[in-house]
């Protein structure tokens, strides 16, 4: 029988990999207690009718890559494809956005039906952060101040490019479309296909086309700054002061739209040119109609989500992962002989509740004493306890797993006390 395979696009993470992910989602959760942000979890799955109502009919997430199904009621329903629409969701359903602010973070998978490639999969994940009730561009520096922090954490600060855009308030960006429109009905015929289809429904998502023929028309176009009203550039403006104040450089790029209608007032970027296509780390902006939009009450929202398989990727590739996260092991014991198991099991039983954040591995299943002491070194461990023999020991062998190759023999009762001279016992308090 042919073996089953993981779903093309959807990637397992292997032990070897997985202390990257719990270093950059440790990184990453002290960063946002850093700024008492709160952690909020929702479904996988929601009505289908969420995603098509907030990020848009004509955007290409709903149109080609959402997986959407019928459950066995007949209702649809689709794997979320993005978090903000699912967390405005929660966060009305509850009652979080009844006059009150709100500062919140999440963290999961992502499904997304797109061409799989280096930095695009069918699930990714994403850690999302979503500020509720607050108007002012106060929230958008901080956001912002909390994901250069981020990226200064984890030491790739200097390879990550802050683009940064106004869409000025609601009816700004619909006198703009409106204007624009007209504009690109004249030319029509020569626009690219998407593009075409977009000016009915969706018409500001044509400034970032691809098509250097829409570009070219792009440029004799009227332009989104001079739509933008006063009031909504003179926030624009003191964002940016704060910015530099803060010493994060960024590039205004009139041309960032996002590929989610609900945007409206500051969209941002973060991209790199580290890794190739696939340029865009984290993005985000304000979107002030979602949760209406979504048949709840108006509620200001700014939000950001950042691809975290990106993050790793760019973390590998530059080699900022800090060195021994991967060191699993503190303490390797050996047990060698059938007679010692036992003694070993409760030895180790002990060690933990006496240094509770001390890894230990005890050997299971058996084998000779050359191949477990082999099995000790390669799992980086600092040190080897030895039990040996035909029945339980008073006397055991500590072996110290470095080239110097000390061993010493120390009395059952007095292992703790060596094992604190081994040991900083302090960094496991
Ligand atoms: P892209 O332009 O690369 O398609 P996007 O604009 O669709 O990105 P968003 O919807 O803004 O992306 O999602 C936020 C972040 O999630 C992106 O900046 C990216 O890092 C990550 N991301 C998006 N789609 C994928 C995917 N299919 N695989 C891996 N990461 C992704
Ligand atoms: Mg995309």
């Amino acid at each position: 029988m042919a073996k089953i395979q993981a779903i093309r696009g959807m990637n397992d993470v292997l032990p070897t990999q997985t202390p990257a992910w719990q270093y950059l989602e440790q990184v990453m959760r002290d960063l946002l207690a850093a700024y008492a942000y709160q952690e909020i979890r929702f479904p996988v799955v929601e009505q289908t009718q969420l995603f098509k109502r907030s990020i848009g009919e004509v955007t290409d997430i709903v149109e080609k890559e959402m997986y959407t199904f019928e459950d066995r009621n007949g209702d649809s329903l689709s794997l979320r494809p993005e978090g903000t629409a699912c967390c405005v969701r929660a966060a009305e359903q509850h009652g979080l956005l009844y006059n009150q602010t709100q500062k919140l973070w999440y963290m999961g998978p992502m499904y997304r039906h797109e061409r799989p490639q280096k930095g695009r999969y069918r699930q990714f994940y994403q850690m999302g952060v979503e500020a509720f009730g607050m108007s002012g561009i106060d929230i958008e520096a901080e956001m912002l101040m909390l994901s250069r922090d981020l990226w200064q954490r984890l030491g790739i600060a200097d390879v990550l490019i802050l683009e940064i855009n106004n869409l000025g308030n609601p009816e700004d960006r619909k006198r703009y479309g409106e204007t624009l429109k007209e504009y690109l009905l004249d030319h029509r015929e020569a626009l690219d296909e998407d593009s075409q289809r977009r000016l009915e429904k969706n018409v500001l998502r044509i400034l970032d086309s691809k098509s250097p023929q829409t570009q070219e028309i792009l440029k004799q176009a009227p332009q989104l700054p001079d739509h933008i009203s006063a009031d909504s550039a003179a926030g624009f403006q003191q964002l940016l002061e704060i910015l530099t104040q803060a010493g994060i450089p960024y590039q205004v790029n009139n041309s960032l739209v996002r590929g989610l209608d609900y945007y409206n007032g500051v969209v941002f970027e973060w991209t790199t040119d580290k890794l190739g296509a696939q340029s865009a780390v984290c993005s985000g902006g304000r979107y002030d109609g979602l949760s209406k939009q979504l048949g709840g009450t108006a509620t200001p929202g700014v939000g950001f989500a950042l691809g975290m398989e990106r993050m790793i990727l760019l973390l590998e590739e530059l080699g900022r992962l800090p060195v021994g996260i991967s060191r699993t092991v503190d303490l390797y014991i050996c047990v060698i002989g059938e007679g010692v198991r036992q003694q070993a099991l409760i030895l180790a039983g002990e060690i933990r509740r006496k240094i509770p954040a001390l890894r230990v591995l005890t050997h299971c299943g058996g084998g000779k004493y050359n191949s477990q002491l082999k099995k000790a070194f390669a799992s980086g461990a600092q040190c080897a306890l030895i039990l040996e023999g035909e029945a339980a020991q008073t006397e055991i062998k500590l072996r110290v797993l470095d080239d110097s190759g000390e061993t010493s023999t120390v009395a059952v009762e007095s292992v703790f006390d060596s094992l604190s001279g081994l040991f900083d016992l302090e960094q496991f308090d």
